[in-house]
């Protein structure tokens, strides 16, 4: 049983689908050997560029976008992880960069190329004083060696501003800095940007644009839907395994997955709305926020709930070498771990519910 003949999407319209099954199955097969660093994970972003994955900032329909980011993510979550960022750059570039940039970047994808965002600062922060080159490091920089150009922050603060860079710099790159216990075939890592000559950098926008919403904290959906759909991949396999070990007709197994499944439905539909809300002329850029908020930090609760049964439905052999269900766990842990997630917490609650008038997304 694989991903493919999966029923967990069969409840949407197949036109909502745009990542093709043939993509996903070799996507959820080359992860295997993605993670043990015996294939480059650059090998599945071609697939996803043979998709017509590549092209799109998500603006153009942002639930196909989203249901493809959970296509991918059940797949791969490794390369999903890519995606986004890739979307994401494509994304703050079609919005803050000037014509002819846009144009460079469209030409330089269909040419080959991908992108990244690399915010994280490093030990020393990536800064810029007047006339002087670059100065300081990205950490957990994604796509070391696959991420042709990154849209990296440069200062902080109000006045953050966006350098599209060529990072194809082997020499800078340090991909043994992430020692994390999964998500290793992202080749994450930290990259250095000291002595960076100005002449290397696009500067795309005004200082600030990054931060403004509701493209910020409002594009935090993409991060959701990656979230579920890495979840609903993990279900989906240890429900299949649980089936071919003639475990899943006991009561016990199939309340602890539904009730998460349940869950995972929820969440998806959630992440559906926020994806939704972003080209709705409608809702306020506070509410985008919001609901944004809301379905990165349940589908986070989600994954949560989805490793721990299916940690006790498979039992020990889930935490074998080479348990398909182990490393997609291991994965999606590690990816739970987005910015800041008790302020996003704080700020949707001060609008939906503690803002004047009644409680927001429920009663219109
Ligand atoms: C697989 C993967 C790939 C990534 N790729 C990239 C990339 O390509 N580019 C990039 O820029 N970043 C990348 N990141 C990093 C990402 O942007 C975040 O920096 C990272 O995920 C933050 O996770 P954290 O749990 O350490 O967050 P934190 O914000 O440190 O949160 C940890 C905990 O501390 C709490 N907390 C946070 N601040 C405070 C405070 N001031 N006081 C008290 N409590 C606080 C939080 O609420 C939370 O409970 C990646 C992350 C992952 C997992």
């Amino acid at each position: 049983m694989t991903v493919s003949q999966s029923r967990f999407f069969a409840h949407q319209p197949p036109e909502r689908d745009r990542v093709p099954r043939k993509v996903s199955d070799a996507l959820r097969i080359a992860a295997v050997d993605e993670e043990r660093g015996d294939r480059p994970i650059a090998r599945s972003i071609n697939l996803l560029r043979e998709a017509s994955l590549l092209t799109d900032d998500g603006t153009t329909d942002p639930v196909r976008t989203a249901r493809a980011l959970m296509q991918v993510g059940a797949a791969n979550l490794g390369a999903g992880r890519l995606l986004e960022g890739h979307i994401n750059a494509l994304h703050l570039i079609q919005r803050y960069g000037t014509e002819p940039q846009r144009q460079t970047v469209d030409r330089r994808i269909s040419d080959g190329a991908f992108l990244g965002v690399w915010g994280a600062d490093g030990n020393v922060p990536v800064t810029r004083d007047a006339d002087k080159p670059l100065n300081g490091g990205k950490c957990f920089a994604s796509g070391l060696g696959t991420v042709s150009h990154a849209l990296v922050t440069v200062n902080s603060g109000p006045d953050v501003r966006l350098a599209l860079i060529d990072v194809t710099d082997a020499r800078r790159a340090d991909p043994s800095a992430w020692n994390m216990l999964g998500m290793q075939a992202t080749v994450s890592g930290t990259y250095d940007f000291t002595d960076m000559a100005e002449e290397n950098v696009d500067w795309i926008g005004a200082p600030g644009d990054y931060l403004r919403e509701p493209y910020f904290v409002g594009g935090v959906w993409r991060i959701a839907a990656l979230q579920i759909g890495a979840t609903t991949g993990l279900l989906d396999v240890a429900a299949a395994q649980l089936r071919a070990m003639d475990r899943m007709q006991a009561e016990a197994q199939q309340t602890r997955l539904m009730t998460v499944l349940m869950r995972a439905w929820a969440g998806m539909a959630l992440t559906e709305r926020a994806a939704q809300a972003t080209s709705a002329e409608d809702v306020s850029s506070e509410d985008i926020v919001v609901t944004s908020i809301a379905a990165r930090l349940f589908t986070e609760e989600v994954g949560l709930d989805a490793i721990r049964a299916v940690e006790q439905s498979i039992g020990l052999r889930h935490f074998e070498a080479g348990s398909e269900t182990g490393r997609m766990a291991r994965d999606l842990s590690v990816y739970l771990r987005q910015a800041a997630r008790d302020a996003f917490l704080q700020r949707a609650a001060q609008t939906a519910v503690g803002a004047n008038g009644r409680i927001r997304g429920v009663f219109g």
